[in-house]
């Protein structure tokens, strides 16, 4: 097979920006949505008729491919790929207010469904024609009490983008363009932060000093940035009744509160076992304490190079041991070009997976040849065959909630690094070990410490009207520190970590990972024993978001309405630092 590491996006979506098809496409959507809106705008025998909304239902979600998504995919995606391609911003600008537009004209249909008095909702979800819809007019239906007013709706709509998106793509530009010195050449930040980890001692020192004072001189920009969204936040929040700034994220991702605040409780009860876990990474280290930039670090003498070509083969097998159509999933889209493999300079840092109904789905990596970068292809290919696999669902439930994507990325992620260990010389059993609990702490505690430093961070700019960045920079090193203890010592500096995090942005977003994590935890431990289990897993990943979070892993046999599943995860961790603790020992 031929593996393509760039995306063709000529091929996938258009061959340019000037493409007579594009705008076509664009105009398309425009006429469509009109016709729609005037049809039941003028006829509302669907709000009170079965017959006739099943009737609208199917045209509203055949909508999802008449408004195509691929002119504004293209131009996204091809920003992501060089953020000095000002013509595709540009593009997506325009697209963005036009899409609103044709978007506002459908707002009307959930809004006044939404409205039906209490006993027309009870029928609707009792008639048996609504089956199909059944989960999705229940979620309408339970969220409406937040919706506003159709104008306030459209005007909030319309305002999104100037007011939060663009600027995050400010800051986001900034740090696009930035580079930092190493080894006699200036590097883009995005491969610096990829590098860091791999580095020795004085070198990694070196170069994340010379990251955080890049973070730094952008954070007089991030500190308004970040303060305005914050605030948007509250306004918003407000009007629509939002006790807590982490309600909404929980409600949109179809999750329990209860089940969620559970899983912060259990784990930040438990940083103690990733505060044991930095003392045992000091001492593999050779060192007393450590730095910030220490907490991802390699431990001992890793110099296992793993090619992409290489990484491909193994994560390949892995998945095909699972289920074969696992890894034609895989095969497939490395043959379509719709895999970017490695860093460039103007490309955006880190990694994510793409689907939209419709669309093909394309993962972005910075590859950079070690285990760490095998693991993240797996992760992503993970959310991929998530992807492809809910395809068989109804449009309406394709799209899935971030919590269920945690779970699976991480859960092939798991697949991935347990067929890796097995490559590995007993000598690099102990570093082995080390490596998956680092990423589990990243993806358990850290993001928790994250959570519960936006709560702090939500809660203090609603109090007091602002943040300056130095303010931000010392609540972002107080949680840090929280789940990473005494051992860690952190210099004011470090806090600046927040001008490119970008979950932060993404408002309690980072809760899905470790909900994730410790649920792939507990499928993957039923898969261990009892490799007919996948078959569960994989009606899972084909339920797409057809039932909350909660009810598609009681499908599972997973009860997350208790804190069991979680405190099985955590203790499951704990025994893994145990057994790090005493394989160092033993090194002596
Ligand atoms: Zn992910």
């Amino acid at each position: 097979m031929k593996i393509k590491t760039q995306w063709e996006l000529n091929k996938l979506f258009y061959p340019s920006l000037k493409d007579k098809h594009l705008l076509k496409d664009v105009e398309a959507g425009e006429r469509a949505a009109e016709t729609f809106a005037k049809k039941y705008s003028q006829n509302k025998r669907w709000l009170s008729n079965a017959k006739a909304l099943v009737q609208a239902l199917k045209e509203y979600e055949a909508l999802m491919f008449k408004m195509s998504p691929a002119p504004a995919l293209y131009a996204t995606f091809r920003k992501e790929l060089n953020a000095k391609d000002k013509e595709a911003e540009a593009l997506m600008n325009r697209l963005d207010e036009r899409y609103t537009k044709a978007g506002n004209k459908l707002v009307f249909f959930e809004l006044e469904l939404g409205k039906t008095a209490p006993a027309t909702q009870k029928k609707i979800l009792k008639a048996p024609e609504l089956a199909g819809y059944r989960y999705w007019l229940t979620q309408l239906f339970a969220n409406a009490k937040h919706d506003l007013s159709e104008p306030e709706e459209k005007m909030l709509s319309l305002l999104g983008d100037v007011s939060f998106g663009r600027w995050l793509q400010a800051v986001e530009n900034i740090l696009n363009t930035r580079t930092v010195p190493f080894g006699g050449k200036k590097i883009p930040l995005n491969e610096a932060q990829e590098k860091i980890r791999s580095l020795p001692t004085a070198k990694r020192h070196a170069l994340n000093s010379a990251l955080m004072q890049e973070l730094k001189e952008v954070a007089q920009m991030a500190e308004s940035e970040l303060n305005a969204v914050v605030t948007r936040k509250k306004i918003t929040d407000e009007l629509r009744g939002y006790k807590e700034p982490y309600e909404a994220t929980v409600k949109g991702y179809e999750n329990d509160l209860k089940s969620v605040l559970a899983l912060v409780q259990a784990v930040t009860h438990h940083f103690g076992i990733s505060q044991r876990f930095y003392r045992v990474k000091a001492k593999l280290l050779k060192q007393k304490s450590l730095t910030y930039a220490d907490r991802s670090a390699f431990v001992g003498s890793v110099k296992k190079k793993i090619s992409f070509a290489k990484a491909v083969r193994l994560v390949r097998k892995a998945f095909a041991e699972l289920d074969p159509k696992y890894a034609q999933i895989f095969d497939r889209l490395l043959a379509n070009g719709q895999v970017d493999v490695y860093p460039k300079a103007g490309k955006r840092g880190g990694a994510f997976c793409s689907h939209s109904v419709g669309m093909p789905t394309l993962v972005l990596l910075n590859h950079v040849d070690d285990a760490h970068s095998l693991l993240t292809l797996a992760h992503e290919m993970g959310h991929a065959i998530h992807s492809e696999r809910s395809k068989k669902e109804r449009p309406f439930y394709q799209d899935y909630s971030t919590v269920t994507a945690e779970t699976a990325s991480t859960f092939f992620e798991r697949v991935a690094f347990e067929a890796l260990a097995k490559t590995l010389s007993s000598k690099e059993q102990v570093i082995a070990l080390h490596d998956r609990l680092q990423d589990d702490v990243s993806a358990i505690f850290r993001q928790i410490a994250c959570f519960n430093f936006e709560v702090d961070l939500h809660n203090t700019i609603r109090a007091r009207g602002l943040l300056p960045k130095e303010a931000l920079a010392k609540l972002m090193n107080k949680h840090m520190a929280s789940y990473t203890g005494s051992i860690m010592k952190f210099v004011p500096d470090d806090g600046y970590v927040f001008v490119s995090w970008s979950h932060i942005r993404r408002f309690f977003y980072v809760y899905s990972y470790s909900y994730g994590q410790l649920v792939s935890r507990a499928l993957w431990e039923r898969v261990k024993k009892d490799k007919k289990f996948i078959k569960k897993v994989d009606e899972y990943l084909c339920s797409g978001g057809n039932a909350t979070v909660e009810q598609i892993f009681a499908r599972c046999g997973l009860d997350l309405h208790k804190p069991d599943v979680f405190l099985e995860g955590l203790k499951s961790i704990e025994k893994d630092v145990k057994e790090l603790e005493k394989l160092v020992a033993k090194q002596g």
